[in-house]
């Protein structure tokens, strides 16, 4: 079932949680609402299922208006944070849950709901629970349980609310891992809210980045990764650093070196911000050229196969954040306190008006 957001609006009080939303998602795709906390995440969830209402706006599943129909009748599945089991009823009963209480005339008999739950257990790879409570299962297994409990009713769109935000990074990366296994099985619509970008990048087939409520950017995790929309976007993304300067003819200087400005840049004669990745400053024991920056090494951490420095310019007294390959730092054998020079590359460059972080 596809999803239409239209024009949504939503305050509370006078605080605007969100604002002008328009967003499409496609049957089957599975969406990331990605943002930090309080950018809007959860109340568009919530809006979608109907457990909201928005001041402006529709929602329409399938080209119909949703606003007619109650939570039920959306035929929307939920998974939250934590996990919301039955404490006394069984796995089995968990599961089984949303088939029981459904009206006389449409539940299915008890051996049809028996063979249900056991293929959505082992749909979750959760075979032989059945008899379990809740207590006797780990953070990750009750998560699986309630996935296959949301599941249970066939909904045609499924909803996340940081469904493993409770769980310890490892089995937090299994599972995202295995939810995208599970949705490219059953290609059912879904929407998994998340603060963490290395998640959303990971699982979803489209992000979308909230900040204040608003819409920052929409793509793939290439698209908003590689080429971010702006200053917010690449600084939520991933850790990055600011030379500030200015921009003249094509070029740009910054502090006491001046680099060519990338071609998207047609502004001439203005203030700019060039943000770049720490992976993508060159760092050597002497200057190779005029476009090597002098910075002061303060402090390394070589553990992994990255290793992280902290520099400071010897022109402004910026903090320069760069990362090397275990094998370059070997190459430089740099040490804290020592003078070297660094020079960014790939800038991505804002002018003043777009930045705003
Ligand atoms: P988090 O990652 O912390 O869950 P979020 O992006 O999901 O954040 P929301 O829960 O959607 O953010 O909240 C957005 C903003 O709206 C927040 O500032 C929150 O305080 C506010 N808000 C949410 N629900 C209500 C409410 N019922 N009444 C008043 N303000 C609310």
């Amino acid at each position: 079932m596809s999803i239409e957001i239209v024009n949504i609006n939503k305050q509370f009080g006078t605080f605007t949680a969100l604002k002008d939303i328009n967003l499409t998602i496609p049957t089957g795709e599975l969406v990331a609402l990605l943002g930090p906390s309080g950018s809007g995440k959860t109340t568009l969830l919530r809006i979608i299922a109907g457990l909201e209402v928005a001041d402006e706006g529709s929602i329409l599943f399938h080209g119909e208006d949703t606003a007619k129909r109650n939570v039920q009748e959306r035929q929307v599945g939920f998974v939250f944070q934590h996990y919301a089991l039955f404490k006394h009823m069984t796995v089995l009963e968990n599961v089984a849950f949303g088939l029981n209480v459904r009206p006389r005339s449409l539940r299915p008999s008890k051996s049809q709901i028996q063979e249900k739950v056991q293929k959505l257990l082992s749909l979750v790879r959760l075979e032989g629970m059945a008899g379990r409570y809740p207590s006797q299962l780990s953070g990750g297994q009750r998560q699986r349980v309630a996935l296959a409990r949301a599941l249970a009713v066939e909904p045609q769109v499924l909803l996340l609310d940081e469904p493993f935000g409770a769980l310890d990074a490892k089995v937090r990366k299994e599972l995202r891992r295995w939810l995208r296994q599970l949705h490219d099985e059953l290609h059912i619509t879904s929407v998994f809210v998340t603060h963490d970008q290395e998640e959303a990048l990971d699982v979803a087939d489209r992000v979308v980045i909230l900040n204040n409520g608003r819409i920052e950017q929409l793509g793939t995790p290439e698209e908003v990764y590689d080429h971010p929309a702006n200053p917010f976007v690449y600084d939520f993304l991933g850790n990055v650093n600011l030379f500030r300067g200015r921009l003249h003819k094509g070029r740009i200087s910054i502090g006491s070196i001046e680099l060519a400005a990338p071609e998207y840049v047609n502004t001439v004669d203005t203030q700019a911000v060039s943000f770049v990745r720490p992976y993508n400053i060159e760092v050597e024991r002497e200057a190779k050229g005029p476009e090597f920056i002098p910075a002061r090494l303060l402090f390394i951490r070589a553990v992994g196969p990255v290793v992280h420095l902290e520099l400071k310019r010897e022109d402004t007294d910026e903090l320069v954040e760069v990362e090397l390959g275990k094998e370059r730092f070997r190459q430089l054998a740099l040490a804290t306190g020592e003078l070297v020079f660094v020079k960014p590359k790939d800038l991505k460059i804002f002018i003043p008006e777009d930045y705003v972080i």
